[in-house]
């Protein structure tokens, strides 16, 4: 694909074509550039690329490597940034774009349903440097309202969250955020990069864990930092090139494949985990079958006019508490426990013991983590299988 096509392409061809680079050999699937650094032709070619590496031009691959470019290329195409940095993790991509924009004395807005890790950062890393962070319930617009001050330097969230699927308003917060000038910091994991509406509804910087749908298939960590040209090279690069956190070629080649195949992976797990959601609403067993496009959900509208599709997960609260959780992922035969998502393995996880295992009582009440919440990441199973899998287990529970 040339780099200035005719005419405008649409996500699915961009995810098999953008950002490749070919080598000499003309190979059709992108070559994994296996190598720490690169050879320079003279030492007056080494100290020209050092002041100023031209954009094809790479120093170490933890400044830049060929692999890395072309996966950052595509997942920017795709998410339609002008740029990306690709990271080590979905932390180091967290982490990366809050640390990298800021500084003591600023202060820091967050929806308060997050990843454990999103909130070990939010809650212990920021504050021990003097950034204040104020943790808000992001499903409610006048807290947000009431939480952002003009000093606001960035509001950051989970478009919906985990494990309960709340689902954050954001083009609404967006609008409050650049009232007072704060960068808006979405991290979309579950919306999936396939279903991304993040940069139309007013996000200035999507944070993405590529361990997810993004590789698919369960091998590879990886993170994404997708933004402006001027944020991605100017802030988060220098940051992350100097303290660790690039992505590696191996793993940015499985990023890159993984890609090409996303879109299709992605719809066909949603399709199924609708379908799942649909089928179990109303089971004897289920206090609640939690799916963001189920009419049930108290966001469903916004989660479909935000989100098509609904994702990949749907969580579901077992009348019985946590014996009947346990009883029910020991009998599931197909769905594997674990603890990751977006894998083409459909995966249970009991949150209030392992994921979220170390939150206290009140703050588990709070985010909707019951004794009987199983979370369950649809794969790429037979649909009609992974129903017969889910209601045998719900039987035997
Ligand atoms: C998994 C996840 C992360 C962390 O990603 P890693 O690749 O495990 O570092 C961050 N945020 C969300 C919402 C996630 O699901």
């Amino acid at each position: 694909m040339k780099d200035v096509p005719s005419r405008p392409r649409s996500p699915r061809t961009l995810a098999v074509h953008a950002g490749t680079r070919r080598s000499q050999y003309g190979e059709v699937s992108e070559a994994l550039f296996l190598t720490q650094g690169f050879v320079y032709d003279s030492a007056e070619a080494a100290e020209a690329r050092f002041l100023q590496a031209g954009r094809e031009e790479f120093i170490y691959a933890r400044y830049g490597n060929p692999t890395v470019a072309m996966f950052e290329d595509r997942i920017a195409a795709l998410e339609g940034t002008e740029d990306a940095f690709a990271t080590a993790s979905g932390m180091a991509a967290v982490n990366g774009a809050l640390v990298s924009m800021l500084r003591a004395g600023d202060h820091v807005v967050a929806g308060r349903a997050l990843f454990g890790s999103c909130l070990y950062i939010l809650d212990e890393v920021l504050p021990r440097f003097g950034v204040q962070v104020t943790l808000v319930d992001g499903t409610d617009l006048a807290a947000w309202e009431g939480a952002i001050r003009p000093d606001t330097k960035a509001v950051f969230f989970e478009s919906v969250s985990n494990p309960a699927l709340e689902v954050i308003d954001i083009a609404a917060v967006a609008r409050l955020a650049h009232a007072v000038g704060a960068t808006v910091i979405c991290d979309n994991v579950f919306a999936t990069p396939a279903f991304s509406r993040a940069v139309d509804l007013g996000v200035d910087v999507v944070v993405y864990s590529t361990t997810k749908h993004v590789d698919g298939q369960g091998r590879c960590l990886g993170g994404v930092i997708c933004g402006t040209k001027e944020f991605v090279r100017k802030v988060a690069e220098p940051y992350l090139k100097h303290t660790g956190g690039s992505m590696s070629p191996f793993n940015a080649w499985v990023m890159l494949k993984g890609l090409e195949t996303m879109d299709l992976r992605v719809r066909a797990q949603a399709e199924t985990c609708w379908r799942l959601a649909e089928r179990l609403d109303g089971h004897p067993k289920l206090a609640r079958v939690i799916h963001p496009h189920l009419p049930s959900h108290p966001q469903s509208t916004l989660a479909r006019a935000q989100m098509e599709k609904g994702g990949t997960v749907l969580s579901l609260d077992l009348a019985g508490g946590k014996e009947a959780a346990f009883r029910f992922l020991n009998a599931l035969e197909i769905v594997v426990i674990s603890n990751n998502l977006g894998d083409a393995k459909s995966i249970a996880t009991h949150p209030a013991t392992t994921t979220h295992q170390r939150l206290p009582e009140d703050q588990k009440a709070a985010l909707g983590i019951t004794p009987g919440l199983v979370r369950l990441s649809v794969g790429l199973e037979d649909a009609e299988d992974l129903i017969a899998d889910v209601t045998a287990a719900l039987d035997a529970a």
